[in-house]
């Protein structure tokens, strides 16, 4: 779950990071109203989605001219102006792909003058399982073609939990950034306090990009991005709060709601499938098949009527989708309950493109008498390859 730069900046402060003043406008005039509580005199106008590289995005709304999604302001018909072209068009920066994200909310936060720009972030490192920090002079809005170009002036370094963070951790990443003195105590109380947000949160991903030196000498963060690990947010009441579901793909919305694991992906061939490695194996015998997977989809081990109903409904909602292939192995469910679970689905959405069912697991013969027994026109599947292979034939002969 990722969460907007404004409500992860109101985290940070609260684990003691130091962030420069700011509010959420929703409006125009929130936005003015936002910048009368701040001292002045340069503020920045910052559009909110759930994406970064907003600096060097484009409006479409706006042609290839204009200013993009973070802009500074001197005055107040500066802030208005700013959030007059940024409320309701759409950015399209790097990470949004080209259909872009509208943009619905602001912040409208204090204009710091830099000195230096630093990146920094904590992420789990799938490699050692641990907290790693990953640090670099080279902050900005570049850190892509810097990691791609020179990656030798990124460094990482990773936390033991059996110790967590200790002090020679912080002077790693005062290190790293060439800090000495006063800055490089900045650093280290910086680092530490990120771990700690970084544990508190159950995050997966803070990343700083700005950290940036003031022409004062302090540290300050002035973007950040947080991600959580969707399974912890039971115990994060608070946090599960920030979600903001217009963020997200309408139809993976859709299928969180029923539990699904759902992955909107390019091609043509729908898969319903239990279990996630199930599912990626169905997807790579499409594609060996000549094909392309329209979709990852997990219904995981207890699929009930009510799932495989809605995931078809999630599978038939995208318009790409030529034909379905339902690959499920019945272990705790039985085949003859899933079949049940498929017809009644197959009957209810009015299904119109072909499908193919491979069953294999407990109480399998019965399940295969009720597929061929419906009426429907469901093409049973002996194994995997059979499978594939008949859901591509079936899909092309349609065509
Ligand atoms: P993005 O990474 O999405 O482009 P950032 O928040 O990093 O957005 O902003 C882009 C750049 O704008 C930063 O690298 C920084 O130079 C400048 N910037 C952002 N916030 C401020 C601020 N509060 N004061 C001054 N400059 C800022
Ligand atoms: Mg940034």
């Amino acid at each position: 779950m990722n969460i907007h730069e404004y409500q992860a900046k109101e985290l940070l402060a609260k684990f003691g990071v130091p962030v420069p003043a700011g509010f959420a406008a929703m409006s125009v005039e929130e936005a003015v109203e936002a910048s009368k509580k701040l001292p002045g005199p340069l503020y920045v106008v910052k559009a909110q989605i759930h994406a970064g590289g907003r600096g060097k995005g484009k409006f479409k709304e706006l042609g290839p001219d204009a200013k993009g999604g973070v802009r500074l302001a001197k005055t107040e018909d500066e802030v208005r102006a700013a959030a007059t072209d940024m409320l309701g068009n759409t950015l399209v920066t790097v990470q949004t792909g080209d259909a872009g994200k509208q943009v619905n909310r602001l912040y409208v936060t204090d204009g710091v003058d830099i000195a230096k720009e630093f990146y920094l972030a904590a992420l789990v490192d799938r490699a050692t399982g641990r907290v790693a920090f990953v640090v670099s002079t080279e902050g900005g809005m570049d850190i892509e073609t810097v990691a791609h170009d020179t990656p030798e002036k990124i460094h990482t370094f990773d936390v033991d939990p059996a110790t967590g963070f200790q002090p020679h951790h912080g002077r790693a990443v005062a290190n790293a950034l060439g800090l000495t003195g006063d800055l490089a105590k900045q650093a280290q109380s910086v680092a530490a306090k990120l771990y700690d947000t970084f544990l508190g949160t159950d995050a997966s991903q803070i990343e700083i990009n700005p950290l940036a030196v003031t022409d004062n000498n302090r540290l300050m963060v002035l973007d950040a991005k947080v991600g959580f690990d969707s399974n912890a947010m039971f115990r994060h009441k608070d946090l599960a709060e920030l979600r903001d579901e217009t963020e997200e793909d309408p139809m993976e919305l859709e299928a969180s709601k029923y539990d699904l694991a759902y992955i909107k992906l390019d091609g043509d061939i729908g898969c319903m499938v239990n279990g996630a490695g199930l599912a990626m194996a169905t997807m790579d015998i499409i594609k060996l098949n000549g094909m392309f997977p329209a979709n990852f989809l997990d219904v995981g081990g207890g699929a009930s009527k009510e799932k495989v109903t809605a995931a078809f409904k999630i599978i038939l909602g995208d318009p790409n989708v030529k034909g379905i292939l339902v690959n499920i192995f019945g272990g705790i469910m039985r085949c003859d309950i899933i079949a049940e679970g498929i017809v009644a689905a197959a009957k209810e959405v009015n299904l119109q493109v072909p499908l193919v069912v491979r069953l294999e697991g407990t109480n399998v013969e019965q399940g295969k008498a009720i597929l061929s027994n419906s009426g429907l026109a469901i093409v049973p599947a002996n194994d995997l390859g059979d499978a594939a292979q008949k859901i591509v034939a079936e899909v092309k002969k349609a065509a």
